[in-house]
């Protein structure tokens, strides 16, 4: 669908493990609006993760069509090679805000420092920073490193990181997989209600039915029944 941020359709990937062929993914279709939430579930490798990796670019399907804000990056029309690999990173500089499990700060960089050149990379040079960590409770904690502060905390800066991208996607892999509960619940407020607001749309793969139930979809990738 022309409007669709993401449009997926038969997509599937292979991995070789040894000498045998393990498929992850087949026939996988999906769509996603802008300012939607889809949450990924499923038991422990049933293709989460390598789901979102080719959804920003990090992996290739090895067939099916794929459009992400509006550009062709997998089946008929698609650029090859390297317009393929500027092609994602543009989207990747601009448009996708990606959330691991691990917070994916920049160990040399205070946490303002970080927000800052993902803001800057992203063309939101003004950006400040301080905005972000401000609204995710850590305002007073912009000039520590990631060494320096919690797991919790680190999560919520790679969260205001991805904020200060303003993307239009965000993939979260796992986004609260290691906090504890009462933490996990904060930054999930957090994730949600920043989503609202930018009405931006969110993928997250999670094993927490919780969170799961939080997003307005949910796609069992273990019980897929060809959807
Ligand atoms: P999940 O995130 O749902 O736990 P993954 O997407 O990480 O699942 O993994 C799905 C399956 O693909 C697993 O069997 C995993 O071992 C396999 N897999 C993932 N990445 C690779 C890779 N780079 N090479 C070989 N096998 C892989
Ligand atoms: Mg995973």
């Amino acid at each position: 669908m022309a409007n669709d941020l993401i449009h997926v359709t038969g997509l599937a990937k292979t991995f070789e493990s040894g000498d045998q062929t393990v498929s992850v993914l087949s026939g996988l279709d999906l769509s996603l609006a802008g300012g939607q939430s889809l949450a990924l579930t499923g038991p422990s490798g049933s293709g989460k993760s390598t789901l979102l990796n080719i959804l920003c670019g990090l992996e290739r399907p090895d067939s099916g069509h794929l459009h992400v804000a509006g550009q062709t990056l997998a089946g008929e029309g698609a650029p090859v090679n390297k317009a393929l690999e500027q092609a994602w990173a543009g989207l990747r500089r601009q448009c996708i805000g990606v959330v691991f499990q691990d917070a994916n700060l920049m160990p040399a960089l205070s946490l303002l420092d970080n927000i800052r050149l993902r803001a800057s990379l992203a063309g939101n040079a003004g950006d400040s920073g301080q905005q972000w960590l401000s609204k995710l409770g850590i305002g007073e904690l912009g000039e520590r490193y990631p060494d320096q502060v919690s797991g919790g905390q680190r999560q919520r800066a790679a969260l205001a990181m991805v904020f200060a991208v303003r993307p239009a996607l965000i993939l979260a892999d796992e986004p609260t997989g290691s906090l504890d509960r009462v933490t996990a619940e904060a930054v999930a407020d957090e994730l949600f209600g920043l989503q609202a607001r930018q009405g931006c749309g969110l993928i997250l793969a999670t094993h927490d039915p919780e969170l799961a139930a939080r997003c307005q979809f949910q796609l069992d990738l273990g019980h897929r029944g060809g959807a």
